[in-house]
């Protein structure tokens, strides 16, 4: 749907202030739920995400698991509460199409061979949606993950870029989801910077995708800063009791 409202002005600032290349806000608290292996809550501009890992568990029924590795099952739901207008309660084709591209990511960096026949569940709860919930949503999970202590090669992050009225920024705010011109979410291990989910709607040039994603990578190394920050905080911070 297209507006006559300006996204982004010559000097490059956007409607919320920020430039170009500047990130939302994100906050990252690390355990937070008492009864999950493992959890995250995480702020994303207006995005608040919880996360809670259950396992790794014997995968039941029996007929799903695999004897060579545990299965990773990414379940993202989005509460009726969090968008503008309500939300039809349970799974629909957008929350099954995105529990699958994040659970093939997962399974990417999750050492699965380690555990037979075991099912990983991640749970992913979106609270306050206000565009990029599929990148907060596995950036979170990435975070409680390794809270949970399941042994992974790298912690995986995302984070988006597009294109707003002919510029490429990075990581849209909920009105320039709406109104731009195209939206390039991506997830990467950061260490090998290996793509583990890339999507796109809209429309790019070569040049314009080659900057998006340049941008989009640039974004997910920042957020993976916050991640280990969050993560380093909360174990550096537990005493040992005698
Ligand atoms: N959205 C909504 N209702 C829905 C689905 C999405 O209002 O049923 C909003 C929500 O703010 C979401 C945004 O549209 O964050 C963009 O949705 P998209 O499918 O692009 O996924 P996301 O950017 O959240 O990963």
């Amino acid at each position: 749907m297209k507006s006559d409202k300006k996204l982004i002005d010559d000097a490059g600032k956007r409607l919320d202030g920020r430039g170009p290349e500047e990130l939302r806000k994100i906050k990252i608290e690390v355990g937070v739920l008492h009864r999950a292996s493992g959890s995250c809550y995480l702020e994303w501009g207006g995005n608040k995400v919880m996360v809670a890992v259950y396992g790794p568990r014997e995968a039941i029924p029996r007929h799903t698991q695999n004897l060579l590795r545990a299965i990773v099952n990414a379940r993202y739901n989005m509460a009726a509460f969090s968008v503008e207008d309500r939300k039809r309660p349970g799974p629909d084709r957008r929350s099954k199409e995105i529990s699958k591209v994040i659970s093939e990511a997962l399974e990417k960096v999750i050492l699965t061979e380690q555990f037979p026949r075991a099912s990983i569940d991640v749970n992913i709860e979106v609270l306050d949606a206000e565009a990029g919930t599929r990148c907060a949503g596995l950036t979170a999970a990435g975070v409680a993950l390794a809270d949970a202590g399941i042994p992974m090669k790298d912690i995986p992050v995302a984070c988006s870029a597009g294109k707003i009225e002919g510029r490429v920024v990075l990581d849209l705010g909920k009105e320039e989801d709406n109104l731009g011109d195209a939206d390039l979410p991506i997830a990467i291990s950061p260490r090998t910077n290996e793509i583990l989910l890339l999507q796109m709607d809209g429309h790019l040039t070569l040049e314009e995708f080659n900057k998006a994603l340049d941008f989009a990578i640039k974004g997910c190394n920042a957020v993976s800063e916050i991640q280990k920050k969050a993560i380093l905080d909360k174990y550096q911070s537990v005493e040992v009791v005698e």
